[in-house]
C-alpha cells in the first residue's frame, strides 16, 4: 500500500504530498532554506529570499552541519 498523506508547506502554506518532497516537511528545497534561513537570521543578515546561488549552498552547509551535530547528540 502506497501512503499518502497530504500536508500545507509550513513555510509557502501550499498544499503537497509529504511523501513526495525530498524536503519534508517543506514542498521544496527553497520553502526549506527559507525557513532554515530564518533561525539563522541572527547569523545571516541578508533577506533569504534573495540568495544567491552561492549563499543558498552555503546555508546548506551550515544545515548539513547543524543536522550532523543533532544526529551524534541522539
Ligand atoms: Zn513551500
Amino acid at each position: 500500500m502506497k501512503k499518502k498523506l497530504e500536508v500545507n508547506c509550513p513555510q509557502c502554506k501550499k498544499k503537497f504530498e509529504y511523501y513526495s518532497s525530498e524536503f519534508r516537511p517543506f514542498c521544496s528545497e527553497r520553502c526549506r532554506l527559507i525557513d532554515l534561513g530564518q533561525w539563522l537570521e541572527e547569523s545571516y543578515t541578508v533577506p533569504v529570499e534573495k540568495l544567491t546561488e552561492d549563499e543558498y549552498l552555503t546555508l546548506e552547509q551550515l544545515i548539513d552541519e547543524k543536522n550532523k551535530n543533532e544526529d551524534s547528540s541522539t
